[in-house]
């Protein structure tokens, strides 16, 4: 990964930001920027240089994997490191600090520790914003990772059965993926059945699967740190016509998203085609969530597929496409692909089929 390439991209956004400095905090950007993948560490990022601290129990993690200018460890929170370290050698900077990340405690301890002639400022999400565009290498990372997700799926597809739980398929799914050399998955496994599957968000429960109906399965894992994130729903039994209609809809929707998806459109456009689709099938008020989201280092970040959204696509941003339908005590229905927006329109990652399968 080239990170001295991104902390240079930074360096050069500081001066339009009126910043001396920069303070990262959020694990995902200390990642993405000089590659550190443990769980305590803060990078500073100046016009000049890069410095990140950590405490005792990274030291040789850190300098294993931390690209930057200097590694600073000592014994005690890196926070407090870094703002110590700044008092020592200025009087006066205008310092950012990432708004979503760091915590109100954050912030007052950085202002104890700190004199009144430093100035800290909520900065705008700009490693979110570099993060978006993914380099070739992570494309390639996102691409292994969706395609052991495919593949769980098949695996999955042979050992769901009706009368056993919601959470020993997901076990089923999960222990596969570790087995596949998957550390972690993405989020907690979604596994909904039956009326559950009429919950966007049903982890896995305790629920037996029905003998008849839906199960919305959603999952991803990670790979080199980056994430998947896929979703399908399955029959178990011959689904009613009703089952039937609404997944055809939600499946005309997802294609039609995908279809539409082109460097240039803004994001707020893609969630329109989608919603729209679902509307000409009297389902637009089913669809309860968003169309999609970037993914990457984290399962969510930017761009957010939503009404209103003006982001636009760009080559290298990778997105998820997920329409879905939520009857209230009857069942759901969602379809989720990654895709990669290229010049032409898009690459779908996702290969698993589409096709409703019945088991
Ligand atoms: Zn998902
Ligand atoms: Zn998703």
């Amino acid at each position: 990964m080239d990170y001295l390439g991104r902390q240079r991209s930074l360096q050069n956004e500081l001066s339009k930001h009126r910043l001396d400095a920069f303070l990262i905090t959020h694990l995902a950007n200390i990642r993405y920027l000089c590659g550190f993948t443990g769980s305590a560490g803060v990078l500073l990022v100046s016009e000049d240089k890069s410095i990140f601290f950590s405490d005792g129990r990274y030291a040789s993690q850190a300098r294993a994997e931390v690209q930057a200018g200097r590694i600073v460890i000592q014994r005690k929170p890196p926070l407090l490191l870094a703002a110590e370290w700044l008092r020592s050698r200025f009087s006066r900077l205008s310092v950012g600090i990432e708004a979503e990340h760091l915590t109100v405690a954050g912030q007052r301890r950085l202002k104890d520790c700190l004199s009144s002639s430093f100035r800290l400022r909520l900065a705008p999400p700009v490693v979110e914003q570099a993060r978006m565009i993914k380099d070739r290498e992570e494309i390639e990372h996102i691409r292994k990772a969706v395609l052991l997700g495919s593949k769980l799926f098949t695996h999955l597809l042979g050992t769901i059965r009706p009368g056993m739980t919601e959470l020993e398929a997901a076990a089923e799914l999960e222990s596969a993926a570790y087995r596949a050399g998957a550390p972690a998955m993405s989020f907690p496994t979604i596994i909904a059945s039956g009326e559950r599957s009429s919950l966007p968000h049903g982890r896995a429960s305790n629920q037996a699967i029905p003998q008849r109906g839906f199960v919305v399965c959603d999952f991803g894992v990670i790979l080199d740190g980056y994430c998947s994130d896929m979703t399908r729903t399955i029959s178990v039994g011959h689904p009613t016509l009703e089952a039937r209609r609404v997944y055809q809809a939600v499946r005309e929707a997802q294609q039609a998203a995908t279809d539409a998806v082109q460097a240039g459109r803004t994001v707020g456009e893609i969630d329109g085609v989608a919603r729209k689709s679902l509307e000409k099938n009297k389902l637009g008020k089913y669809f309860s969530h968003s169309t999609g989201h970037g993914v990457g280092l984290e399962i969510h970040e930017a761009p957010h597929l939503a009404a209103g959204q003006k982001e636009v696509l760009r080559p290298g941003m990778v997105i998820t496409i997920e329409p879905g339908v939520y009857l209230a005590g009857k069942f759901g229905v969602r379809i989720e692909d990654m895709v990669v927006v290229n010049e032409r329109g898009c690459e779908v990652l996702t290969s698993a089929s589409k096709d409703l399968i019945a088991l």
